[in-house]
């Protein structure tokens, strides 16, 4: 399968820095037909980076909080034949040609869903918003090898209260350690702007711990 990532920004991302570079409010699209996270910038983001909305089939939400989730979008895009599926923690549904499951995150009032998300190939774990991963995650993500994580990373190598709901990239230097062994390939997603420096230094430091750090528009392979 292949993801593109819509979004890759924290909530304070409210413009682009100086040199340009924007991250959105955080949502990823699945082969152009599942959408994680129906955030207020995810129709512009799917314009943008050349995604047919009337393709999507699909919605799924990790959590209600307003950078992830928009009424308005979820809508609109139900005009063109969007379904959206919702899910209780520990359950499995098969949405078109996946099986997802939903997991649960370390993230703030209410539990987030995690989303585990297979094509019957590979499998996906995409994280956002969340802190450590909760002890049974983390055991099944290394049971079954699998093959893309992707994690919060909202602060950075700074210590700040809020890594009780979101990493810092210590705890993903810490985490990556052990996740490398098993999985094909990790990325970091939902960077505030205020808490990291620029993309490119945060991926040179990343990058010798096995670390990718996810940008709007890019599309990866699973
Ligand atoms: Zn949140
Ligand atoms: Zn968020």
């Amino acid at each position: 399968m292949r993801l593109k990532f819509l979004g890759t920004g924290g909530a304070d991302w409210s413009s682009a820095t100086e040199d340009g570079f924007l991250r959105r409010c955080s949502s990823a699209i699945i082969d152009g037909v599942l959408l994680v996270d129906p955030n207020p910038q995810c129709l512009e983001a799917l314009d943008t980076f050349g995604c047919d909305r009337g393709r999507i089939k699909y919605i799924i939400n990790t959590h209600a909080h307003e950078d992830h989730f928009s009424s308005d979008a979820v809508s609109e895009l139900e005009k063109t034949g969007a379904e959206f599926i919702s899910f209780k923690i520990g359950e499995t549904k098969t949405v078109g040609d996946y099986t997802v499951t939903a997991l649960k995150g370390n993230h703030a009032v209410a539990y987030t869903t995690h989303f585990l998300i297979s094509d019957g190939k590979n499998e996906l774990y995409y994280g956002l918003d969340g802190a450590w991963l909760m002890p049974d995650v983390f055991h099944m993500l290394v049971d079954r090898r699998v093959h893309t994580i992707v994690l919060d990373a909202t602060y950075g190598f700074d210590f700040y209260a809020g890594i009780f709901e979101h990493n810092n990239l210590g705890m993903i230097v810490e985490m990556a350690s052990v996740l490398k062994k098993t999985a094909s390939q990790i990325f970091i997603s939902h960077l505030s702007k205020k808490h990291h420096s620029d993309h490119k230094t945060t991926a040179e430091a990343l990058e010798e711990h096995g670390v990718q750090v996810a940008y709007d528009g890019l599309e990866i392979n699973i």
